[in-house]
Parts: structure tokens; C-alpha cells; sequence
């Protein structure tokens, strides 16, 4: 049954992402604005077929019936009825853990925080839950690698992956994925997605594609949550919204149809209460499976 549900929260009978025009063509925010500002007319199959490949439609919410104002703004994601409790009241730490198995064993949705190092994520988690410091992963190469639990409003878990790729480490103190986070992704059946952070001030970075590639070819239900998204580097450097088009186009293959996406930035609060609410819908959602 979890399997399914992960199958339908990836993948909701998305056609090829190959039949609609490149995003080359258009700037994201705009061919998806115009895509959707034409759809107010049942008949126009056209634009519902696209917004079927561009935007997560969430359970409960019918193509045809998507507007404007149901698209998240600075994200693909479209809101559907099982948004609600979005805010976080109170955040408690669980537990550290060093193995898959050692992890909590109640039956309480989860969200996995996964990124390369530096990536921003305390800063998005601590940005999350209002908190200072909330994120303890350590952020020394080689040190002990652990899996941290925050319980949040007593119903549901945030967890703290460890980086990968710290830029200085040694080859041997890299993260193995093969013995460590893979076999976290794939036997934890309460993770109702992963939310993979990528820096947006950035080019497209080879170990980020593999990684999103990888839970992209494995079914594991995930988010693309972009970071630093108010840092525009000027000059030839691509700006966030470039890179994040860079980045998605060289990802298709391993997608059916695109995943849910989302710009944030820890320093100026862009897409949190965002994330959160697509958080919500997709955790309501799998409490009343
Ligand atoms: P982590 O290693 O992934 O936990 O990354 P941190 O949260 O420690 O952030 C790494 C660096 O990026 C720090 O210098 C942060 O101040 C900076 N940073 C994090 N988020 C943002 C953001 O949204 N915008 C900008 N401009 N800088 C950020």
C-alpha cells in the first residue's frame, strides 16, 4: 500500500514529459503562467495536458481545474484540498541515529532533508521551525554521520540527513551512499518524500544530478528545494532562476513527469510558509490513507 502511495504521489498519471515544448523556449515562471492563464476554458486540453507535465498536481485536484492562483508562487507545486496545519508550534528533538534500523518505529510521517554540504540546510531547517540552531548535523568531514529525528507538533518527523560532498574531505571520508542513505531510502516506509536542496546560485552540480537521478530511478517521492534563491552572483554568473532551469532540464530522463519544485532562501523567508503548506497537503494526505 505505501508503495503505491508513493507511486501516485510521484507519479499521478503524468504523461511523457518528451510531449511538451522544451522549457528552453520560454522562462519557466512564464511558460507556466501562460499555460495556466489560458486553462480557465474546459476545452483547451492543450494547456491541461501541459500543465499536467509542468506542475505537481496533488491529489484530490483535477487538471482542467487548475488556475493561477492554485500554483504556489516561486514553485511548480499547485495546492490541492489536503493543504492545512501548516504551522510548525513546536519542535522536539528525537533522536541520532547511526543505522537505517535505529531510526524511530512509530507509524509518524516523515520528511527526509537531504543536500550536498552547505547547501543551506540548517539554515532552511532552522529557517522552518523559527529556531536557532534546532540543526545539529555535524559539519566536520569524516566525523560521525547521523540521522537526526525532530518530532514536530508531536505528529510528524523532520530529518536531518548528513551532507554529501564535502568539498575538502578525502574520497574515504565522502558519504557511501551504497552502505548508508541509500538503504535509509529505500526500506523506510513512512518517508512520505525527500526534500532534495540544491544551491540555486549555482551551476548544476554533477554529484546533485546523481543523487536526484538516483531517487529519480528508484521511485523515492521527492521535492527539489532550491536554495539561496536571493543570491545573484552579477556579472556572466547565471541567476538562480537559470540554474534552476538548467538544473530540471538535464534531470527529465529520470522523471516521468516533473517533480514538485520550490525556490526558497533562508535570508529573506522566500517560499517557507510555501514549503510548509506543500508539506501539509502531502502529509494529510498520506494520514488519511
Ligand atoms: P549546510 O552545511 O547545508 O547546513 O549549510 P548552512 O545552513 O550552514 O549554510 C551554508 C552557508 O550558506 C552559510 O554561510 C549560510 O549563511 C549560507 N546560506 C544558507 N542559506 C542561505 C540563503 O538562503 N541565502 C544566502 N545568500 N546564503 C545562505
Amino acid at each position: 500500500m505505501l508503495l503505491q502511495l508513493r507511486h501516485r504521489l510521484l507519479s499521478p498519471n503524468f504523461p511523457s514529459p518528451r510531449t511538451f515544448p522544451s522549457p528552453k523556449t520560454l522562462p519557466i515562471s512564464l511558460s507556466l503562467r501562460a499555460s495556466i492563464s489560458q486553462n480557465t476554458n474546459p476545452q483547451s486540453s492543450q494547456s491541461a495536458a501541459f500543465a499536467r507535465t509542468v506542475l505537481f498536481i496533488p491529489p484530490g485536484v483535477e487538471p482542467d481545474e487548475i488556475t493561477e492562483e492554485k500554483v504556489l508562487p516561486g514553485s511548480n507545486i499547485v495546492l490541492g484540498p489536503y493543504a492545512g496545519d501548516a504551522k510548525i508550534k513546536q519542535v522536539d528533538f528525537v533522536k541520532s541515529s547511526n543505522r537505517p534500523k535505529d531510526c524511530p518505529r512509530d507509524e509518524r510521517p516523515e520528511f527526509a532533508m537531504l543536500g550536498r554540504s552547505n547547501v543551506g540546510k540548517s539554515s532552511l531547517i532552522n529557517s522552518l521551525v523559527r529556531k536557532k540552531e534546532v540543526a545539529l548535523t555535524s559539519k566536520k568531514p569524516g566525523k560521525t554521520q547521523l540521522i537526526n529525528h525532530f518530532l514536530v507538533n508531536k505528529s510528524w518527523y523532520i530529518v536531518d540527513l548528513p551532507g554529501y560532498g564535502f568539498a575538502n574531505a578525502p574520497e574515504s571520508a565522502r558519504m557511501d551512499w551504497s552502505s548508508f542513505t541509500k538503504g535509509y531510502f529505500l526500506n523506510r516506509d513512512t518517508l512520505v518524500s525527500v526534500l532534495l536542496l540544491v544551491d540555486a546560485s549555482v551551476p548544476p552540480q554533477k554529484i546533485d544530478l546523481d543523487c536526484a537521478n538516483w531517487l529519480g530511478r528508484n521511485n523515492i517521492p521527492m521535492t527539489f528545494v532550491f536554495t539561496k534563491c536571493d543570491k545573484a552572483k552579477g556579472g556572466k554568473a547565471k541567476r538562480p532562476d537559470e540554474n534552476i532551469r538548467d538544473f530540471q532540464q538535464l534531470i527529465r530522463e529520470s522523471y516521468r513527469q516533473h517533480p514538485p519544485w520550490i525556490m526558497t532562501s533562508s535570508v529573506t523567508g522566500l517560499g517557507r510558509d510555501e514549503l510548509l503548506l506543500h508539506m501539509s497537503q502531502l502529509r494529510n494526505y498520506w494520514d488519511q490513507e
